[in-house]
């Protein structure tokens, strides 16, 4: 049985009281309500990170990054390394957002470095592939996703399923209200586990936790997760709300 994963990304929102009020209600409602054996990830701002692990400590959620620097240390301003994470008591990352590569001209060689920062410091990954609409409307969407994972994370030195979740998130779907349908979710899932099995074996493949993002929330979450190569979400604007949030993570409970 693969692990089912649901996470939140709280991109650049809420302010000290806000995540951390957020973060209490959740940390409540899961220990009041919630009987399932999904794990629960949180992605805060970097500068929430250590009161949100300090709150979180002895429930059942982990805190991630929402990024990372490729390299290990140094005279890089305004950056981030995975062994400062680590020191936080923080157990993941979320490498290769879309908007990180949109936005911030991520590429498949720094995003390769990234990952091998964060395991050798021996946080777990989050990475996130995806295919632009243009790409959906021109029918090369799984070439895109093969190329992204061969050119950075399947180029990658020590990747399980035991250190390494994949999130696949359609950039058309991220934040648009616009989610893809469980038909395309399936078909993408399926072809990345191919993919994989392709990379490394079978065997392995049937480990690894693939993860939807995109528009994802406590209405069409049940239908999404119960996509046979769909193992849980990444959550974006409906992990804001905690009972939206928890809603979705109880998706598992049925
Ligand atoms: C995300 O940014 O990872 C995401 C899935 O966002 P949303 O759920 O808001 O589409």
């Amino acid at each position: 049985m693969r692990k089912k994963i649901v996470a939140g990304n709280w991109k650049m929102n809420l302010d000290r009281n806000s995540a951390l009020s957020l973060a209490t209600e959740i940390k409540g409602m899961l220990a009041d309500e919630y009987t399932g054996t999904a794990e629960v990830i949180i992605a805060p701002s970097f500068v929430f990170l250590g009161s949100l692990v300090q709150l979180l400590k002895g429930s059942t959620v982990s805190v991630a990054a929402q990024n990372c620097a490729a390299e290990k240390e140094g005279a890089f301003t305004g950056e981030v390394s995975a062994d400062m994470l680590v020191s936080m008591g923080v157990t993941h990352v979320i490498i290769g957002h879309s908007e990180r590569r949109s936005i911030f001209q991520e590429t498949n060689s720094s995003l390769k470095e990234k990952v091998e920062r964060a395991h050798e410091a021996g946080l777990k990954i989050i990475f996130c592939v995806g295919e632009s609409l243009d790409n959906r409307e021109s029918g090369n969407y799984i070439d895109v996703v093969r190329d992204q994972l061969s050119a950075s994370l399947f180029s990658c030195k020590s990747v399980n399923p035991e250190n390494t979740i994949i999130a696949y998130e359609p950039v058309w779907a991220i934040g648009t209200g616009k989610t893809a349908s469980p038909d395309q979710v399936q078909e993408m899932h399926c072809e990345i586990r191919k993919m994989i099995t392709q990379k490394y074996s079978h065997d392995l493949a049937e480990k690894f936790t693939i993860l939807y993002g995109g528009s994802c929330n406590e209405k069409n979450a049940s239908e999404i997760f119960g996509q046979a190569d769909v193992d849980g979400g990444l959550i974006g604007g409906a992990s804001l709300k905690s009972r939206s949030f928890v809603s979705i993570i109880k998706t598992y409970n049925r």
